[in-house]
Protein backbone atom coordinates (compact mmCIF):
# COMPACT_ATOMS: atom_id res chain seq x y z
CA UNK A 1 0.00 0.00 0.00
CA UNK A 2 2.67 2.31 0.96
CA UNK A 3 5.12 1.36 -1.95
CA UNK A 4 5.25 2.87 -5.41
CA UNK A 5 2.53 1.06 -7.93
CA UNK A 6 4.55 2.78 -11.00
CA UNK A 7 7.40 0.61 -10.10
CA UNK A 8 6.42 -2.68 -12.69
CA UNK A 9 8.92 -4.92 -9.90
CA UNK A 10 5.92 -6.18 -7.54
CA UNK A 11 6.48 -9.51 -8.75
CA UNK A 12 10.21 -9.57 -8.92
CA UNK A 13 11.75 -12.81 -8.25
CA UNK A 14 13.43 -13.29 -4.72
CA UNK A 15 16.66 -13.13 -5.64
CA UNK A 16 19.31 -15.13 -3.18
CA UNK A 17 22.98 -14.81 -3.90
CA UNK A 18 25.72 -17.08 -1.55
CA UNK A 19 28.23 -14.94 -0.45
CA UNK A 20 30.34 -17.59 1.49
CA UNK A 21 29.01 -21.17 2.87
CA UNK A 22 25.85 -20.13 4.79
CA UNK A 23 26.02 -16.55 3.96
CA UNK A 24 23.40 -15.22 1.28
CA UNK A 25 22.47 -11.44 -0.14
CA UNK A 26 20.40 -9.82 0.43
CA UNK A 27 19.52 -11.63 3.99
CA UNK A 28 16.09 -11.72 3.51
CA UNK A 29 15.81 -13.10 6.98
CA UNK A 30 15.85 -9.16 8.62
CA UNK A 31 13.26 -8.19 6.03
CA UNK A 32 9.84 -8.27 7.14
CA UNK A 33 8.32 -5.50 4.95
CA UNK A 34 6.80 -6.04 1.84
CA UNK A 35 7.95 -2.93 0.48
CA UNK A 36 11.46 -3.38 1.31
CA UNK A 37 11.02 -7.40 -0.20
CA UNK A 38 9.93 -4.97 -3.51
CA UNK A 39 12.43 -2.34 -2.94
CA UNK A 40 15.55 -5.02 -2.69
CA UNK A 41 13.53 -6.95 -6.09
CA UNK A 42 13.42 -3.64 -8.23
CA UNK A 43 17.22 -3.02 -7.26
CA UNK A 44 18.88 -6.22 -8.16
CA UNK A 45 17.10 -6.15 -11.07
CA UNK A 46 18.12 -2.77 -12.03
CA UNK A 47 21.84 -3.39 -11.23
CA UNK A 48 22.00 -6.91 -12.32
CA UNK A 49 23.78 -7.94 -9.05
CA UNK A 50 23.57 -11.40 -9.81
CA UNK A 51 26.15 -10.33 -12.40
CA UNK A 52 27.76 -8.78 -10.12
CA UNK A 53 28.45 -11.11 -7.59
CA UNK A 54 28.74 -14.28 -9.63
CA UNK A 55 31.40 -16.30 -9.23
CA UNK A 56 33.13 -14.02 -6.37
CA UNK A 57 36.26 -16.01 -5.43
CA UNK A 58 37.65 -16.40 -1.93
CA UNK A 59 40.21 -13.98 -3.04
CA UNK A 60 38.09 -11.09 -4.09
CA UNK A 61 35.88 -11.79 -1.00
CA UNK A 62 38.84 -11.70 1.53
CA UNK A 63 39.89 -8.17 -0.24
CA UNK A 64 36.73 -6.71 -0.03
CA UNK A 65 36.09 -7.37 3.70
CA UNK A 66 39.65 -6.62 4.44
CA UNK A 67 38.84 -2.97 3.11
CA UNK A 68 35.62 -2.69 4.54
CA UNK A 69 37.28 -3.79 7.98
CA UNK A 70 39.96 -1.43 7.29
CA UNK A 71 37.84 1.92 7.03
CA UNK A 72 36.49 1.98 10.81
CA UNK A 73 40.23 1.62 12.04
CA UNK A 74 42.14 4.05 9.89
CA UNK A 75 39.10 5.76 8.74
CA UNK A 76 39.26 5.87 5.19
CA UNK A 77 40.52 3.32 2.43
CA UNK A 78 43.16 1.28 2.99
CA UNK A 79 46.01 1.48 0.99
CA UNK A 80 47.84 -1.25 -1.00
CA UNK A 81 49.95 -1.95 0.87
CA UNK A 82 48.18 -2.08 3.70
CA UNK A 83 45.79 -4.66 2.16
CA UNK A 84 48.92 -6.57 1.25
CA UNK A 85 49.33 -6.94 4.89
CA UNK A 86 46.17 -7.51 6.16
CA UNK A 87 45.34 -10.31 3.27
CA UNK A 88 48.72 -11.62 2.90
CA UNK A 89 48.68 -11.15 -1.00
CA UNK A 90 51.50 -9.67 -2.53
CA UNK A 91 51.07 -6.02 -3.67
CA UNK A 92 50.66 -6.43 -7.21
CA UNK A 93 47.73 -9.24 -6.48
CA UNK A 94 45.95 -6.96 -4.60
CA UNK A 95 46.38 -4.70 -7.14
CA UNK A 96 44.75 -6.91 -9.67
CA UNK A 97 41.54 -8.21 -6.96
CA UNK A 98 41.09 -4.63 -6.50
CA UNK A 99 40.61 -4.28 -10.35
CA UNK A 100 38.54 -7.07 -10.22
CA UNK A 101 36.12 -5.89 -7.75
CA UNK A 102 35.74 -2.28 -9.41
CA UNK A 103 34.76 -4.75 -12.58
CA UNK A 104 32.31 -6.03 -10.08
CA UNK A 105 31.49 -2.43 -8.89
CA UNK A 106 32.08 -3.07 -5.43
CA UNK A 107 34.52 -0.66 -5.00
CA UNK A 108 35.36 2.70 -6.20
CA UNK A 109 38.41 4.71 -7.75
CA UNK A 110 39.95 7.73 -8.12
CA UNK A 111 40.04 9.35 -11.62
CA UNK A 112 43.69 7.63 -11.68
CA UNK A 113 41.53 4.40 -12.32
CA UNK A 114 43.72 3.01 -9.24
CA UNK A 115 43.17 4.88 -5.96
CA UNK A 116 40.98 3.34 -3.72
CA UNK A 117 38.64 6.02 -2.65
CA UNK A 118 35.87 3.79 -1.38
CA UNK A 119 33.66 0.47 -0.97
CA UNK A 120 30.30 0.20 -0.16
CA UNK A 121 29.32 1.45 1.98
CA UNK A 122 32.45 3.86 2.74
CA UNK A 123 33.51 6.81 0.67
CA UNK A 124 36.08 9.15 0.64
CA UNK A 125 34.33 12.23 0.08
CA UNK A 126 32.46 14.28 1.55
CA UNK A 127 28.88 13.18 1.36
CA UNK A 128 25.50 14.63 2.91
CA UNK A 129 25.37 11.47 4.86
CA UNK A 130 28.10 11.30 7.77
CA UNK A 131 28.70 8.46 10.24
CA UNK A 132 30.06 8.59 13.70
CA UNK A 133 31.46 5.03 15.18
CA UNK A 134 33.04 5.63 18.77
CA UNK A 135 35.69 8.78 18.01
CA UNK A 136 35.73 7.75 14.27
CA UNK A 137 33.80 9.79 11.60
CA UNK A 138 32.70 8.30 8.31
CA UNK A 139 31.18 9.26 5.21
CA UNK A 140 28.25 6.85 3.63
CA UNK A 141 27.47 6.19 -0.28
CA UNK A 142 23.99 7.04 0.19
CA UNK A 143 20.78 6.89 2.82
CA UNK A 144 20.76 2.71 2.74
CA UNK A 145 24.06 2.41 3.31
CA UNK A 146 24.56 4.28 6.34
CA UNK A 147 21.77 2.35 7.91
CA UNK A 148 23.64 -0.72 6.92
CA UNK A 149 26.83 -0.10 8.19
CA UNK A 150 26.56 -0.30 11.98
CA UNK A 151 24.82 -3.79 11.16
CA UNK A 152 27.67 -4.83 9.07
CA UNK A 153 30.35 -3.97 11.92
CA UNK A 154 28.54 -4.90 14.66
CA UNK A 155 28.72 -1.52 16.40
CA UNK A 156 26.69 1.28 16.63
CA UNK A 157 26.46 4.72 14.87
CA UNK A 158 25.16 8.02 14.90
CA UNK A 159 23.90 9.56 11.14
CA UNK A 160 24.04 12.66 10.35
CA UNK A 161 22.41 13.47 7.46
CA UNK A 162 20.03 16.12 5.90
CA UNK A 163 16.93 16.38 4.18
CA UNK A 164 17.48 16.10 0.56
CA UNK A 165 14.47 19.35 -0.20
CA UNK A 166 15.04 21.23 2.23
CA UNK A 167 18.76 20.68 3.93
CA UNK A 168 17.21 20.37 7.42
CA UNK A 169 19.61 18.56 9.90
CA UNK A 170 18.19 14.50 10.53
CA UNK A 171 19.70 12.17 12.80
CA UNK A 172 19.38 8.53 13.22
CA UNK A 173 20.81 6.47 16.10
CA UNK A 174 21.36 2.63 16.46
CA UNK A 175 21.31 0.32 19.30
CA UNK A 176 21.80 -3.50 19.82
CA UNK A 177 25.21 -3.07 17.66
CA UNK A 178 23.36 -1.44 14.65
CA UNK A 179 20.36 -3.83 14.72
CA UNK A 180 17.31 -1.72 15.61
CA UNK A 181 16.80 2.04 15.39
CA UNK A 182 17.66 4.09 19.33
CA UNK A 183 15.98 7.38 17.82
CA UNK A 184 15.61 9.33 14.96
CA UNK A 185 14.51 12.84 14.17
CA UNK A 186 12.64 14.49 13.17
CA UNK A 187 10.13 11.72 13.93
CA UNK A 188 9.03 12.05 10.58
CA UNK A 189 11.89 11.76 8.48
CA UNK A 190 11.58 8.52 5.95
CA UNK A 191 14.22 7.40 3.56
CA UNK A 192 13.53 7.16 -0.36
CA UNK A 193 15.00 4.57 -2.16
CA UNK A 194 14.79 5.67 -6.07
CA UNK A 195 15.64 2.91 -8.71
CA UNK A 196 18.56 3.74 -10.99
CA UNK A 197 21.73 2.17 -12.46
CA UNK A 198 24.37 3.33 -15.19
CA UNK A 199 27.77 3.02 -16.25
CA UNK A 200 28.26 0.48 -13.83
CA UNK A 201 28.65 2.50 -10.80
CA UNK A 202 25.80 2.44 -8.33
CA UNK A 203 27.94 5.24 -6.54
CA UNK A 204 27.50 7.74 -8.98
CA UNK A 205 23.98 6.57 -10.17
CA UNK A 206 21.74 4.63 -7.29
CA UNK A 207 23.01 6.57 -4.34
CA UNK A 208 22.88 9.43 -5.54
CA UNK A 209 18.91 8.78 -5.39
CA UNK A 210 18.81 6.88 -2.07
CA UNK A 211 18.42 9.61 0.75
CA UNK A 212 16.79 10.97 3.58
CA UNK A 213 13.65 13.34 3.80
CA UNK A 214 12.51 15.07 6.61
CA UNK A 215 8.81 14.29 6.62
CA UNK A 216 6.41 13.07 3.52
CA UNK A 217 5.73 16.25 2.41
CA UNK A 218 9.12 17.17 1.37
CA UNK A 219 9.44 13.63 -0.28
CA UNK A 220 6.60 14.22 -2.39
CA UNK A 221 7.64 17.58 -3.54
CA UNK A 222 11.29 16.87 -4.14
CA UNK A 223 9.66 13.99 -6.53
CA UNK A 224 7.00 16.54 -7.92
CA UNK A 225 10.16 18.72 -9.00
CA UNK A 226 12.04 15.74 -10.89
CA UNK A 227 11.67 15.10 -14.79
CA UNK A 228 10.29 12.65 -14.81
CA UNK A 229 9.02 11.98 -11.34
CA UNK A 230 10.80 10.57 -9.19
CA UNK A 231 10.69 6.26 -9.38
CA UNK A 232 11.29 4.36 -6.06
CA UNK A 233 10.29 3.12 -2.98
CA UNK A 234 9.27 5.18 0.28
CA UNK A 235 10.44 3.33 3.30
CA UNK A 236 9.88 4.47 7.32
CA UNK A 237 13.17 4.71 8.75
CA UNK A 238 12.91 1.07 10.13
CA UNK A 239 11.87 -0.03 6.61
CA UNK A 240 15.30 1.72 5.26
CA UNK A 241 17.30 0.18 8.63
CA UNK A 242 15.49 -3.21 7.34
CA UNK A 243 16.97 -2.99 3.68
CA UNK A 244 20.52 -2.13 4.75
CA UNK A 245 20.73 -4.65 6.93
CA UNK A 246 19.56 -7.27 4.42
CA UNK A 247 22.65 -5.63 1.84
CA UNK A 248 25.50 -5.04 4.08
CA UNK A 249 25.37 -7.62 6.91
CA UNK A 250 26.07 -10.43 4.37
CA UNK A 251 29.72 -8.71 3.81
CA UNK A 252 31.11 -9.25 6.88
CA UNK A 253 29.39 -12.16 8.19
CA UNK A 254 31.37 -15.58 9.08
CA UNK A 255 30.28 -18.72 6.93
CA UNK A 256 27.81 -21.25 8.31
CA UNK A 257 30.86 -23.18 10.03
CA UNK A 258 31.21 -20.55 13.01
CA UNK A 259 28.62 -18.33 12.51
CA UNK A 260 25.28 -20.35 13.50
CA UNK A 261 22.63 -20.00 16.48
CA UNK A 262 25.21 -17.25 18.06
CA UNK A 263 27.38 -20.12 19.17
CA UNK A 264 30.72 -18.56 17.75
CA UNK A 265 33.69 -19.42 20.16
CA UNK A 266 35.98 -16.39 18.84
ZN1 LIG B 1 12.82 18.75 4.43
Amino acid sequence: MASSPEVAATNARRVTIAVRPGVTIPDWSVVTSETVREALGAIFETCDWEARWAGLDDAEDRTQRAILEAYPRIGHAPSINELALTTGFASDRVRDLIAMLKARDMVVLDQDGKTLIGAYPFIDRNTEHRMRLGNTILNAMCAIDALGTGAMLGTDVVIESTCRSCSAPIRVETRDKGAALADHSPMGAVVWTGIQYANRCAADSLCTVMAFFCSDEHLDSWRDGQTPRANGFRLSMDEGLQMGKALFTPRLASSSENAQGGTDTS
